[in-house]
């Protein structure tokens, strides 16, 4: 392998960029030619591919986002769409890509891996949604992003004495919400893995309530649905000043924090390891401090978990 190609797709996530770096100065290490393509699989079918250089990726480490940018495209998900990838792949000699992305990346990676074009995938998203890996990209950024709002409403919320919901990102997963709530005390998470026991919530609001609690927060995981109707339920339920607060996309932003950047260079240089050694159709992770890699779509067909004894242990500190 001479040439192979880079590129991040589907929802960005802070540390993007430090993959980004890693696999094309991993790439040069051992003599490669790196391209990066931008705009995922778009700019791919579209031929927006450029050379990439040493210096080409200096002073991105530190940058949330991803300088190759991101998009989500429904022309590629179609035989023609694909064909057409495959063709700038030809014009441009490359022949082995590396995905930084999430499970919808995957599947496209999956389809040109099928086609004869080796296939890397990289999990970057802040939800931490992909099975086979501990920790995707972005995670820790936007838990902690997450930690710092949580402590600034939490200020506001001990002046006026009300309950706050707090809306987390995470799609189907409950990691941003569990961990979060764990890591700012929060009264109650409630997260897609664990059907919510509405009535237990505002048992624990009363109880607070009644020993002189100034403020409750109650984080909720956007999967199981709009924290805003939860906000009504609870004041409708109890009678409690209650202010919802969505936090929406300043979640997926921001400079990576020192563990995504060292996750992203250690996943990011891993996948230039493997096309190196000939192998396709994986999706590489950390698992107990160790790098792995798995079959990029046998992968997915596993459950994503949440770390149960985390969610327990939140409830039995939040009494
Ligand atoms: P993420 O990678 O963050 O999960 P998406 O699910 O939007 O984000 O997927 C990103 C892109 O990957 C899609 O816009 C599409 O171009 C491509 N993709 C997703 N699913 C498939 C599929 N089944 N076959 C081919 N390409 C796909």
């Amino acid at each position: 392998m001479k040439r192979i190609g880079v590129l991040t797709s589907g929802g960005d996530s802070p540390g993007m960029n430090a993959a980004i770096r890693a696999v094309v100065r991993k790439a040069i290490y051992h003599d490669l030619e790196v391209f990066g393509v931008y705009n995922g699989y778009q700019g791919l079918m579209e031929g927006n591919i450029k050379k990439m250089e040493l210096g080409s990726v200096g002073d991105i480490i530190q940058r949330g986002g991803t300088i190759l940018y991101s998009a989500r495209s429904e022309a590629f998900k179609t035989e023609e769409g694909q064909q057409k990838a495959i063709e700038q792949l030809n014009k441009f000699g490359i022949e082995g890509l590396i995905v930084i992305g999430g499970d919808g990346s995957f599947r496209g990676a999956e389809k040109l891996t099928k086609k004869g074009y080796p296939c890397i995938g990289v999990p970057g998203t802040i939800d931490n949604d992909i099975p086979g890996t501990d920790f995707t990209i972005g995670f820790d950024t936007a838990l902690n992003t997450i930690i710092d709002s949580i402590d600034k409403i939490r200020d506001t919320a001990t002046s006026h004495e009300r309950t706050y919901v707090i809306e987390v990102m995470g799609r189907n997963a409950g990691d941003l919400a569990l961990w979060s709530g764990l890591a700012d005390g929060a009264e109650s998470i409630l997260i897609p893995e664990q059907p919510d026991d509405f009535e237990a919530v505002i048992q624990k609001l009363k109880r607070g309530q009644e020993r002189g609690k100034k403020h409750s927060i109650i984080i909720l995981a956007e999967g199981v649905g709009s924290g805003v109707d939860f906000g009504k339920k609870i004041e409708e339920a109890t009678d409690m000043d209650t202010r919802v607060t969505v936090l929406g996309h300043t979640q997926r932003g921001g400079s990576p924090s020192g563990f995504d950047r060292v996750l992203a260079s250690r996943l990011g240089a891993k996948a230039v390891d493997l096309l190196l050694e000939g192998k396709a159709g994986r999706m590489v992770g950390i698992q107990n401090n160790k790098l792995v890699d798995h079959d990029i779509i046998e992968i997915l067909k596993e459950p994503h978990t949440v770390n149960m004894e985390m969610y327990k242990l939140s409830n039995e500190l939040s009494i």
